[in-house]
């Protein structure tokens, strides 16, 4: 049981080190660069960043007009690393956005799962792994960290960037995030080309090198309910996506990832003032890379900042 109390302060506190808590506190950093931000994350198994393969495309959604969409691109591109992909779609090809280096700048949940807590001094920065329990007085957060509780006193704004993970129902009442369920495999080899194969109505199989040379990310865009969701949904995904993997030359060997979709509402996901200074930002569906940075923008102007 944890025992001892720590106190730590902050301007900008971001529950939660997806993809969503990601783009939002790089934005944060961006625009407030002299306050300083503070990422929780607690690393929990079937958080929807994980598996996801940062791919974009305007095509993808309905929700966004094109001025949008590329604004919120645009944004990425300044904050991270972006990559045009070229994938076969038949006998024609097809581009989308790759946001490759999400993993490896901060603000990631990657770098979070292997060290419990990090400092960037150059950018007044600092990941924590730890959950947050709720609030304490004055809006602090109570943070449970391995054998410590800590209360994290923010100054500023608070933003929940939780995706499907509800911390406690009163706080988010009204607030419905739908979990949708999938799985993505990595393969260690590199395919013979990126492609993209219609398996069913509606339903694609993507495959395609992250790097030179592999692994190849391979996904059947399986976004299936929670009551329907279990191991035999996961082993036909398996199998789809280890034929089609086979087909392009990435080999056998995969590692699975699993996680779920926040879907809410509004194809243009969930932006909301809980109350005062607490916000909560998430419901990517599949679309939570741009989306996020869509979010992220209209979050910064309403604390009065500019990007
Ligand atoms: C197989 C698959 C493929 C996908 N591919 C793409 C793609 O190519 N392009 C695209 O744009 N989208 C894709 N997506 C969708 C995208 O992954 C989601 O929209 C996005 O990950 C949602 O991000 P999030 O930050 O809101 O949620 P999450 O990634 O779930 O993050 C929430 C985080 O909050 C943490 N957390 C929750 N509660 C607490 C607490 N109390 N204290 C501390 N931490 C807490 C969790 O540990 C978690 O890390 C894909 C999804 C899947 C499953």
């Amino acid at each position: 049981m944890p025992a001892e109390v720590c106190d730590e302060d902050c301007d900008f506190a971001v529950v939660g080190g997806g993809i969503f808590g990601s783009v939002v506190a790089a934005c944060l950093r961006r625009a407030f660069p002299r306050e300083f931000t503070v990422v929780v994350d607690d690393g929990a198994p079937g958080a929807g960043s994980p598996p996801a393969a940062c791919l974009m495309k305007p095509g993808w959604l309905s929700g966004l007009d094109r001025r949008e969409y590329d604004s919120a691109v645009g944004l990425l591109r300044e904050l991270y690393s972006t990559e045009w992909l070229d994938f076969r779609v038949g006998t024609s090809v097809t581009r989308g956005w790759l946001l490759e280096k999400i993993e490896r700048l901060p603000p990631s949940r990657f770098v979070l799962r292997t060290t419990p807590e990090l400092t960037f001094p150059d950018y007044n920065f600092k990941f924590l792994v730890g959950r947050v329990l709720g609030f304490a007085a004055n809006d602090a957060l109570l943070v449970e960290r391995e054998d410590l509780r800590t209360t994290l006193k923010v100054r500023r704004a608070t933003v929940f960037c939780t995706g499907v993970f509800n911390p406690a129902p009163k706080w988010f009442s009204g607030l419905e995030v739908r979990p949708l369920w999938g799985a993505s495999f990595l393969h260690a080899g590199a395919p013979r080309h990126n492609e993209v194969r219609l398996w069913a109505p509606y339903r694609q199989l993507v495959g395609f090198s992250t790097q030179v040379g592999g692994p190849t990310w391979v996904g059947d865009g399986s976004s299936i309910i929670e009551k329907n969701w279990g191991a035999e949904k996961l082993a036909a995904s398996r199998e789809r996506c280890g034929d089609f993997a086979r087909q392009l030359g990435a080999g056998d060997e995969a590692e699975v990832r699993v996680g779920a979709r926040p879907y809410v509402k509004s194809k243009r996901g969930l932006l909301r003032q809980l109350h005062g200074n607490v916000w909560y930002c998430t419901g990517g569906a599949k679309n939570g890379t741009v989306l996020s940075a869509v979010l992220a923008r209209e979050l910064v102007g309403k604390l009065g900042g500019k990007l």
